[in-house]
């Protein structure tokens, strides 16, 4: 028999994160913290968490916060079971060292070090800072320079510098956990601006791993503007259309829009007849697919006999919602002799526009007679139709 040689038995490292959150923010301006401000319906704070805490082979995130942040920390991380987080220092390399000594009470192998400002770091990034931990004692994410590079003096260029071997330093920075423990605390008086620069004065050699573009740094306005944009679902835009008719019967009023208008007559119907919001509700229903007033609300249903027809169009409103959608634009032509419309049209559109929670410039109304042909000409009924425009995420 031939001997084969044993592999080692392949084991993970153990990985921590130590997000860094105790900035100030104060070149931000504004009161909120940067990394509590809202990204399209997260925190700054709460993606950078989610995006380690999704990806492979992390153990713990633990984050250091400044104290009187507590109630925003607290709320951006509501649901998760995190470690108690470890209050900031003086100095971000302060806050680092006091992250990795509570760390090292249960110690990874591995450690990587963010910053909550980075909240786009993608899997990728993540992936490849860890894989080349297996090689090297620290690694860090970061982007080769490809503008042209000029060094100034007195506002006018002294040098252009070879960009050759230039890379822009991102986080997460990786590193062996001892080795990071015990170079920070060999540089507990230096000034240093990343964990990087801490690994290299204490000798280590530090691998680039390319990070990416959108693992840019919130600093300013405008990066959170662009951060928004990156996050923001493509929306496709969608149209329905609504038709609805109901007959008079005897009666004072007749209910359109929400409005109750004094009337001879009355519009017979299982609900309160609102013909115009009956042709509304399906225009809204049209436009994301969800059938029709009939199938949500059966005429047949007792529970809808003399109903305020404002709920079903509620509903329908709702279910754009649901779907993360939004109403652009209504428009709706109400077809009768009478009674006449104008006078009511003010009232009728602020109603609408509370139901659909939607400015009021964006509900078109009118009404127009037949010219005294067909049944609404003849004055036996009334009818409706209404044009729904809405945005959804594709
Ligand atoms: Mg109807």
């Amino acid at each position: 028999m031939v001997p084969t040689k044993q592999a080692a038995p392949l084991r993970m490292p153990i990985c921590d994160v130590l997000i860094v959150a105790a900035g100030s923010g104060t070149r931000f301006g504004g009161a909120l913290p940067k990394q509590y401000r809202d990204l399209g319906g997260r925190t700054v704070l709460r993606r950078a968490i989610d995006a380690f805490r999704s990806a492979d082979g992390i153990r713990r995130v633990l984050v250091a916060i400044d104290p009187t942040h507590r109630p925003l920390y607290d709320h951006a991380t509501a649901g998760l079971s995190l470690a108690e987080p470890v209050a900031g220092r003086a100095t971000r390399q302060a806050t680092v060292l006091a992250g990795l000594e509570t760390m090292a009470a249960d110690p990874p192998d591995i450690v990587l070090v963010h910053d909550a400002a980075r909240p786009l770091v993608s899997q990728g990034t993540i992936g490849r800072v860890i894989a080349a931990l297996d090689s090297a004692p620290a690694a860090i994410a970061a982007l080769p320079v490809v503008d042209t590079v000029k060094r100034e003096q007195d506002g006018h260029i002294e040098a252009t510098v070879d960009r050759r071997h230039l890379w822009l330093a991102q986080t997460p920075q990786g590193f062996a956990f001892n080795l990071a423990l015990a170079a920070h605390r060999a540089a507990a008086d230096a000034e240093l601006t990343d964990d990087a620069a801490v690994a290299e004065r204490f000798g280590l050699r530090v691998a680039l791993v390319y990070g990416d573009a959108a693992n840019f740094k919130i600093t300013t306005e405008d990066d959170l503007l662009r951060a928004a944009h990156l996050v923001e679902a493509p929306m496709e835009t969608r149209t329905g259309l609504g038709f609805d008719v109901h007959r008079f019967t005897a009666g004072q009023a007749v209910t359109l829009c929400g409005v109750a208008i004094p009337h001879d007559r009355s519009l017979e119907g299982h609900s309160d007849a609102d013909v115009a919001l009956h042709a509304l509700t399906d225009a809204l229903l049209g436009a994301i697919g969800a059938g029709d007033i009939g199938v949500h609300f059966p005429p047949d249903d007792m529970r809808w006999r003399g109903a305020d027809s404002a709920l079903f169009l509620r509903h329908a409103a709702g279910l754009v919602a649901a779907r993360g959608g939004r109403i652009v634009n209504v428009d709706v032509t109400i077809l009768c002799e009478a009674p006449r419309i104008g006078p009511h049209r003010p009232a009728m559109t602020g109603r609408l526009a509370a139901i659909l929670e939607i400015a009021p410039d964006r509900i078109g109304l009118k009404a127009t007679t037949t010219e005294q042909l067909g049944f609404t000409g003849r004055r036996e009924g009334v009818a409706a139709q209404a044009i729904a425009t809405v945005r959804l995420p594709s």
